[in-house]
Formats: C-alpha cells, sequence, structure tokens
C-alpha cells in the first residue's frame, strides 16, 4: 500500500527543514528495529494489560440496538482504557521507544489536553521528566486538564504567541526538540506529522481494530457490515480500521466534525471540504481558505477540532476504501444523551460523532446487520460543556 518509505500514495513524506531530518531519521531506523524485536513487544503487551487494562471490552449495546430498531450494534470500549480514551495505547508505545532509544526527556503539544494527561501519565509511570507545550488561550479553556498535568508531575510551557493554540504550540515544541535533539523524544499523539509518526501511531493504535476483529468474531461468529469510528487527527480511526481493511465486504466510515455549519467554516469537516497540502509536515488533506492559508477550524469536541487529517486516511479516502461524513455538533450531541439513557454509557463528544452515524445508518439495516462503533473515550470530560450547551445548571 505505500508505495514508497512514508508516502501513502501522494500523501504523507516528510516536509521539515532540514534540521530535523537527523532525528526524524534517527527515529524511523530505531522504530524499524524495535519492529523486529520480540522484547520490545513484550514489555508494550506488558503495559498494555496491566497497565491500560487491555483488551477493552466489545460490547453488545442491546439497549441503543433495539431502541433504534435495526442492525445491531458494539462498541469498542476505549473508554474503559485507564485515562479514558485511546490515546494511552499510543503514549505507552512510544515512551517505551524513548526510552529503547536513550531519550531522556519527553516533549508533546496539546490543544484540549487530553494527549498532553495522556503524555504525562506515561511519563511519570516510567519515571520521565516531561514538557508540555501549550497555547496561553488553550491553557485558560482547558484549566482541568492543566491541572491533572501538573499533578502528573508535568511541566507546561505556555505559548503566547499568534492565535494562543495548537498551531503555536506545535511551533515551538518543534523548535524545543530541533535544540535539545539529543536526550529529548517528541511524542506526537496522533497519525499525523512527518514520517514515521504517522505509521508508527497506526501500529500502536491498531491493536484496537486487532482486537475488535476477534471479539466480533467470537460474539457473532461474522465480521461486521459497517466500522465506525470519529476523526480528529484519524488515530482511533486508522488503528480500528486497519485490520478490516483486506476485508471487502466490511464498509469503513470515518465521521468529522460537522460543527455548526458547513457553509460558513463552522465546522472541522476535512475530508469533506479540505484539500491536497502540506500541514505539520505531511501531505495531506487541509481545510484551506481561498487564499490557501489554513482555515480557523471549529467543534464542539475539542479532540475533533483539527484543520488535518492522517495521510493514510487521505490516501484510502481518495482509493473510495473508507468514506467520511460529516456529523453535526447538534447531531453528536443527541447520540450522546441516546448512549447515556440507552447503554449507561456517558461517550466522549469525539465519540458521539461516530455514535451519531451509526444511529442514522442502523434503522436503515436489518438486525442481521452489525455496527462496529470505536467508543474512543469517556464523557466525564464532557460533562459540564454539555450541561452548558443544553442550558442547565451544574451547582460548583
Ligand atoms: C483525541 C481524541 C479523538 C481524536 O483523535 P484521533 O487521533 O482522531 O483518534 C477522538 N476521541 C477521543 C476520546 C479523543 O480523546
Amino acid at each position: 500500500m505505500t508505495h514508497q518509505p512514508g508516502y501513502f500514495g501522494h500523501y504523507g513524506g516528510q516536509y521539515v527543514p532540514d534540521q530535523l531530518k537527523p532525528a526524524l531519521q534517527e527515529l524511523e531506523e530505531a522504530y524499524l528495529t524495535i519492529r523486529q524485536d520480540p522484547e520490545f513487544f513484550r514489555e508494550l503487551r506488558y503495559y498494555l494489560k496491566y497497565y491500560v487494562g487491555r483488551p477493552s471490552p466489545l460490547y453488545h449495546a442491546r439497549g441503543l440496538s433495539s431502541y433504534l430498531g435495526g442492525a445491531q450494534i458494539y462498541l469498542k470500549r476505549e473508554d474503559l482504557n485507564h485515562t479514558g480514551a485511546h490515546k494511552i495505547n499510543n503514549a505507552i508505545g512510544q515512551i517505551l521507544l524513548a526510552r529503547k532509544m536513550g531519550k531522556k526527556r519527553i516533549i508533546a503539544e496539546t490543544g484540549a489536553g487530553q494527549h498532553g494527561v495522556a503524555t504525562a501519565t506515561a511519563a511519570a509511570m516510567f519515571n520521565l521528566p516531561c514538557t508540555i507545550f501549550m497555547g496561553e488561550e488553550d491553557i485558560r479553556r482547558q484549566e482541568l486538564n492543566v491541572f491533572r498535568m501538573r499533578m502528573l508531575g508535568a511541566e507546561i510551557r505556555s505559548v503566547a504567541r499568534g492565535s494562543r493554540t495548537l498551531a503555536e504550540a506545535v511551533d515551538d515544541a518543534l523548535n524545543y526538540w530541533v535544540q535539545n535533539l539529543e536526550d529529548t523524544y517528541y511524542l506526537i499523539g496522533s497519525a499525523v506529522g512527518p514520517h514515521p509518526f504517522p505509521t508508527m501511531v497506526r501500529d500502536f493504535q491498531a491493536i484496537i481494530g486487532h482486537e475488535a476483529r476477534y471479539q466480533i468474531l467470537e460474539q457473532a461468529g461474522r465480521l461486521p457490515d459497517y466500522v465506525i469510528a470519529c476523526v480528529g487527527g484519524g488515530s482511533n480511526a486508522i488503528g480500528i480500521f486497519t485490520s478490516f481493511l483486506g476485508d471487502a465486504a466490511v464498509q469503513l466510515i470515518g465521521a468529522e466534525a460537522g460543527g455548526i455549519n458547513l457553509e460558513n467554516g463552522q465546522h472541522a469537516a476535512t475530508m469533506t471540504l479540505g484539500r491536497p497540502a502540506i500541514l505539520h509536515g505531511c501531505r495531506t488533506y487541509v481545510l484551506q481558505d481561498d487564499q490557501g492559508g489554513v482555515m480557523p477550524v471549529y467543534s464542539i469536541s475539542a479532540g475533533l477540532d483539527y484543520p488535518g487529517v492522517g495521510p493514510e486516511l487521505s490516501y484510502l479516502k481518495d482509493g473510495g476504501r473508507v468514506k467520511f461524513v460529516p456529523i453535526k455538533d447538534r447531531e453528536a450531541l443527541d447520540a450522546f444523551q441516546l448512549i447515556c439513557k440507552t447503554e449507561g454509557i456517558i461517550p466522549a463528544l469525539e465519540s458521539s460523532h461516530a455514535l451519531a452515524e451509526a444511529m442514522k445508518l442502523a434503522p436503515k439495516l436489518s438486525s442481521q446487520h452489525i455496527l462496529l462503533v470505536s467508543l474512543s473515550g469517556r464523557g466525564d470530560k464532557d460533562v459540564h460543556q454539555v450541561a452548558e450547551v443544553l442550558g442547565k445548571q451544574i451547582q460548583q
């Protein structure tokens, strides 16, 4: 599928300043080495089992399925992982790699703070100092996650330039990395960025689909008709899709943030409205304005408001193997509330986008059909926001 190392068709690559090339080369070589190393995978399996709590259950959502009156819906419960989402799978994998490479410090950037928390968690467990770059504006908006990261021992570097959000935090993290290549490991949180990150993050998240595939065969005796996942950078999506790419009868659907309005820019529907360009070190679909500048994005869920997407998903979109649909804030909120009531599960607003697509599809299918949905995270982090949007008060 990859025609050239680091490329997925025309997408991917390493569009970075020359100073970064040696670091990416070192990373690629280290990654190729550990891929052949049974000791590395033994260690990884150990932490995924005893620290993260894998395998995560595959759960037949009977209440939801019978409410919708069509296909049977199965939820892959990444929300039950330690720290409440799939991001920890990747954080543990990359920190183990950093240790093999002899790196002494972990850095990461974060917007909503969820990747920062997963990174700070894994760094604390392995006793590695951790610095998280974060825009001043995001620090203000995400004070709970900032406090979590500090409790976990991470240092927060506030970035007070430009929009004071993720874009500037990425620049500063990259700058810091260039100046401290010797001892520093830069931990990217989704299947994005320059090669080898998209491949590496996919491989660390592929456990989701690997488990889900044998679990559905065990429980239902057959493969699903559809696999649905929400798409921010695309790591939980490519993670669950990878094991089903070879099964032509299994349809793969990515649910992206349709936000409030697709016409006036209040969304993050990269696959629906973006065009190929270079963003954060790779060629991929990017939301752009008329001048080709990166568009400001919006979504009700902080984890989905990214103007790009992973290069492998871009390739799979062009080939038609994965379909992408925009889901509106309102639809995600309806799904959020329905899953709470029918299943006793509070889903993350990100995951609610995938659930909303399942809600649309299920009634059109028969009870013989199976939908497998990636429940990428839990929604405890989102209850204040949901209360606000629904006009409800939470007493502090
Ligand atoms: C971060 C996050 C996402 C989006 O990231 P991907 O890389 O697209 O998976 C989705 N769901 C949850 C719960 C998240 O925390």
